[in-house]
C-alpha cells in the first residue's frame, strides 16, 4: 500500500498528525516513514535546537511541528495569517510613538525591582503601583530556587550575491553542522528586492552564566515546570507584580499566543476589559 492511501486509512479526514503519533503507529509503511523522518530530521534537529536528547523534551515540543499530508506550500492553518504592511519595526514605532508611553532602553528591570518580605519594591522603596514585568521570573528572586533553563541562540548574517538563494524565507538543515535553519528576508513581501540577498544562519547555544546571550526558549521538562510553578506561587501574594509573556510565563509562545496570554492576564489581574 502507498504510504498516502495508508495515511488517509489511517488518520481518516485529518490533514497532519503528530511524529509522537506517526512513530506510535502500527501500520508498518506508516511506522518506517516516521522512523525515517524522526531519525533524519526530528531527532537531529531537536538534539541540535535543546542540546539533549530527544526522549528528555517534553512531548509538547514534538508535537509543536506536526507532519502534514498536504501538498500545501503554507504550514500553519490559521484563519488570519499577516505580517505588518509596513513591517514589524514601523508597527512598533507606532505603537511606542503614543504620548503615553515613554520608552527607555539598555536598563535591566532587576536592578530596580526587588521583591523583599513578600513587597514589591522600586529602587529600595515599597511601591504600591502596578507594575509588569515580562522578564524570567527566577530572576526577580535572585535565582534562590535554582535558575529556570532557557536556550539561547546566535545569529550569524551572510550577505550573497543575487535576489534570492534559497527557494523559501525560511529553510530548517536538521542534517546540516551546528545550524538549525536559515532565514532569507528577501522572501518577505514588503521587502524590495535588490542585486544582493542577506541570511541569517542560526545557531541554538545554552543560555548560562558567563555566555553572552539572551534567553528565547525555554527548556521544557518536568521538573523545569514544577521550578517555575514554585516561583509563580511566590509571585501570587504579590498582585501588584504582574509577570507575563513568553519568559515569564515560561512557556514556548508564538507571538498571537503571547499578545492572547497577556490580554487575558491583564483582564484577570487588574479587571480591565483588553479582549473583546
Ligand atoms: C528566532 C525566533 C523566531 C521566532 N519566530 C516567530 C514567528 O515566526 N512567528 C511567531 O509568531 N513567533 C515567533 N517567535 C516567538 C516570538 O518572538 C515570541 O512569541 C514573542 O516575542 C513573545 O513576546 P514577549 O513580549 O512575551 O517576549 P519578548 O518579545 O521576548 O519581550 C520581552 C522583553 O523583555 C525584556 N526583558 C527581559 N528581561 C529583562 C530585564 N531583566 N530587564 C529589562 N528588560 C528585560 C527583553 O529584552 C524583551 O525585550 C520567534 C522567536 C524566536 C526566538
Amino acid at each position: 500500500m502507498h504510504l498516502k492511501a495508508a495515511l488517509e486509512q489511517e488518520y481518516p479526514g485529518r490533514d497532519k498528525a503528530t511524529i509522537v503519533e506517526l512513530l506510535e503507529c502500527k501500520v508498518p509503511i506508516i511506522k518506517q516513514y516516521a522512523d525515517f523522518l524522526f531519525v533524519h530530521d526530528y531527532s537531529l534537529y531537536t538534539a541540535k535546537q535543546w542540546g539533549m536528547s530527544p526522549e528528555d523534551i517534553d512531548p509538547s515540543v514534538l508535537k509543536r511541528v506536526p507532519v502534514l499530508f498536504s501538498y500545501k506550500d503554507g504550514y500553519f492553518d490559521d484563519t488570519w495569517q499577516m505580517v505588518p504592511e509596513e513591517g514589524y519595526t514601523a508597527w512598533f514605532q507606532n505603537l511606542l510613538n503614543h504620548p503615553n508611553i515613554e520608552v527607555k532602553l539598555g536598563v535591566e528591570a532587576i536592578t530596580h525591582i526587588t521583591i523583599s518580605n513578600g513587597q514589591l519594591r522600586i529602587d529600595g522603596e515599597p511601591y504600591a503601583g502596578t507594575v509588569i514585568y515580562t522578564g524570567a521570573v527566577d530572576e526577580l528572586f535572585g535565582k534562590k530556587y535554582g535558575a529556570l533553563p532557557y536556550r539561547s541562540l546566535r545569529f550569524e548574517w551572510q550577505t550573497e550575491k543575487g535576489d534570492h538563494v534559497l527557494d523559501a524565507p525560511l529553510v530548517a538543515y536538521p542534517e546540516a553542522e551546528g545550524y538549525t535553519r536559515i532565514t532569507e528576508y528577501s522572501h518577505f513581501p514588503q521587502m524590495e528586492r535588490h542585486d544582493k540577498t542577506s541570511l541569517a544562519y542560526e545557531y541554538p547555544l545554552p543560555y548560562k552564566e558567563g555566555v553572552e546571550a539572551e534567553p528565547y526558549y525555554p527548556i521544557l521538562t518536568q521538573e523545569s515546570m514544577e521550578l517555575h510553578e514554585r516561583y509563580m506561587k511566590e509571585l501570587d501574594n504579590i498582585p501588584n507584580l504582574i509577570c507575563c509573556g513568553r519568559l515569564a510565563d515560561f512557556k514556548y509562545y508564538n507571538m498571537d499566543q503571547a499578545l492572547e496570554g497577556t490580554l487575558r492576564c491583564i483582564n484577570d489581574k487588574l479587571k480591565v476589559s483588553t479582549i473583546r
